[in-house]
C-alpha cells in the first residue's frame, strides 16, 4: 500500500481559512487511494511568539521548559487540521512527535532524531485514518520532549518518510520550490528543477530557507527524494532534491543569511571553542591566524544569543551583526578558476572564504543584496 508524507510549513497554516484550505487538499489527495501522513508546523510566527514569551519571563529560559513550551506551536495545528479534516467527512488523527515514536538524542532545543518507531502510526494508517503528525519535536531516550532545531517539521517528514518507506515525501511552503536565489532580492532568480543532496544541504546550510539543512542530511542518508512545492498551486513543478540529478551545474545559487554575527577576537581556538561549546554554538567561515580569530555565528538555534554575544565581549572580542552571502556548487571550492573570478567580484566587500561546496563573504547587511545580485548575474545569468 502506498504511503505518501506531506509537510505543510508554518505560512500554510498561518490562519483558520489557511487550515480549512490545507485540509480540503489533503481529503482530496486521500480519495485518490494512497495512505497519508501529514505533518505540520505551528501556525505562522507561534513559535517566535512563544519565544517571545519565554523571554518575558526569565532572561535564560532552560533548554528543557523551551522544548516543552514550544512544541505546543505544533500541537495547536495538528489539532485544529485532524479536526477540519473531520468536519469534510475523513477520518484523522493527530499524535505528538513522541506518540508517533521519534526517538531523539537529548540536545534540547536542537535534537537530533536517532530512531523512529512508528507502531501507532502503522495502526491508525492500516485503520484507513489520515495521520497528522506535529512537526519540529520528539521524545529523547531520557523520555523528555526535546526540538528539532528551528525549521525542524521538515526533519519529521522526511524521518517519517523513511521510517514508513513511503513513496513520496513532499514539502509544501509558500513558495513553488527552490530557486538559485531569493526573488525578493535578486532580479531573474529562477526555480530549479532538480538539486543533489549536497547542493541543498549547503544551500540550506547557507540560509536558504525553503528547506531545512538536517532534514536534507537526513534524506541523503537514508535516500528519501524530496518533493518541494507550493501548497495549493496546481500544476506547479517545484523541486526534487535527489541524489544524482540528470542535469548538473558548477554553480547551484547564491543565498544570504541575514543576523548573522561578525566576530573578530584576540582569542586562542582553544579558548573559542570552549565558550561556544557551552552554547553548543558553531562557528563559521572561521579563520585563525596568530593567537586572532574571525568568524561568523548564525543563532538560530541558540536560545541564549544575547548571553553568549556577552561573553564574547567580556572576552574583547568585536561583534557585529552582519550578513553571510553563499555562492553554492557541489565541489566549488576546488574549481580554482571559480574561486578565483567570485572572489574578485567580492572585492572589498569583506571577508571572503572558500568551503568545499560554497564560497562566501561575512559582509555588512547593506551590501549583501548587491553582492548576491553581483554573484547570480555573473555565475547564473
Ligand atoms: N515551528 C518551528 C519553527 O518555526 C518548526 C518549523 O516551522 O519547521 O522553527
Ligand atoms: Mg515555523
Amino acid at each position: 500500500m502506498t504511503v505518501i508524507v506531506q509537510k505543510y510549513g508554518g505560512s500554510s497554516v498561518a490562519t483558520p481559512e489557511k487550515l480549512r484550505r490545507v485540509a480540503s487538499l489533503v481529503v482530496e489527495r486521500k480519495r485518490q487511494g494512497p495512505k497519508l501522513v501529514v505533518v505540520v508546523s505551528a501556525m505562522g510566527d507561534t513559535t517566535d511568539e512563544l519565544l517571545t514569551l519565554a523571554k518575558q519571563v526569565t532572561e535564560k529560559p532552560p533548554r528543557r521548559e523551551l522544548d516543552m513550551l514550544l512544541t505546543c506551536g505544533e500541537r495547536i495545528s495538528m489539532a485544529l487540521l485532524s479536526m477540519a479534516i473531520g468536519a469534510l467527512g475523513e477520518e484523522a488523527v493527530s499524535f505528538t512527535g513522541s506518540q508517533s515514536g521519534i526517538i531523539t538524542d537529548d540536545n534540547h532545543f536542537a535534537a537530533k532524531i536517532i530512531e523512529v518507531r512508528p507502531e501507532r502510526l502503522w495502526q491508525a494508517l492500516d485503520a484507513n485514518k489520515i495521520v497528522i503528525v506535529a512537526g519540529y519535536q520528539g521524545m529523547s531516550t531520557a523520555r523528555e520532549i526535546t526540538t528539532l532545531g528551528r525549521g525542524g517539521s521538515d526533519t519529521t517528514a522526511v524521518a517519517l518518510a523513511a521510517a514508513l518507506n513511503a513513496e513520496a515525501c513532499e514539502i509544501y511552503s509558500d513558495v513553488d520550490g527552490v530557486f538559485s536565489a531569493d526573488p525578493r532580492i535578486v532580479e531573474g532568480a529562477r526555480r530549479i528543477e532538480a538539486m543533489s543532496y549536497r547542493e541543498m544541504e549547503t544551500f540550506a546550510g547557507a540560509g536558504a530557507k525553503v528547506l531545512n539543512q538536517e532534514a536534507v542530511r537526513f534524506a541523503r542518508e537514508a535516500g528519501i527524494v524530496i518533493h518541494a512545492k507550493k501548497t495549493g498551486l496546481e500544476g506547479g513543478k517545484g523541486t526534487r532534491v535527489e541524489a544524482a540529478p540528470k542535469e548538473q551545474r558548477a554553480v547551484a545559487g547564491v543565498a544570504v543569511k541575514k543576523g548573522a554575527l561578525l566576530i573578530d577576537a584576540d582569542l586562542t581556538l582553544d579558548a573559542l571553542w570552549k565558550m561556544l561549546d557551552a552554547y553548543r554554538a558553531t562557528p563559521e567561515a572561521l579563520s585563525a591566524i596568530g593567537g586572532k580569530v574571525a568568524f561568523a555565528l548564525d543563532l538560530e538555534n541558540v536560545p541564549e544569543a544575547a548571553l553568549l554575544r556577552a561573553d564574547l565581549e567580556k572576552a574583547g572580542a568585536r561583534a557585529r551583526e552582519g550578513s553571510v552571502v553563499s555562492l553554492v556548487g557541489e565541489a566549488i571550492g576546488s574549481k580554482a578558476e571559480l574561486v578565483r573570478r567570485a572572489a574578485l567580484s567580492a572585492t572589498g566587500c569583506g571577508r571572503f572564504t572558500v568551503e568545499s561546496h560554497r564560497v562566501l563573504a561575512c559582509v555588512d547587511d547593506g551590501a549583501a543584496a548587491a553582492l548576491a545580485q553581483r554573484w547570480h548575474r555573473e555565475f547564473l545569468g
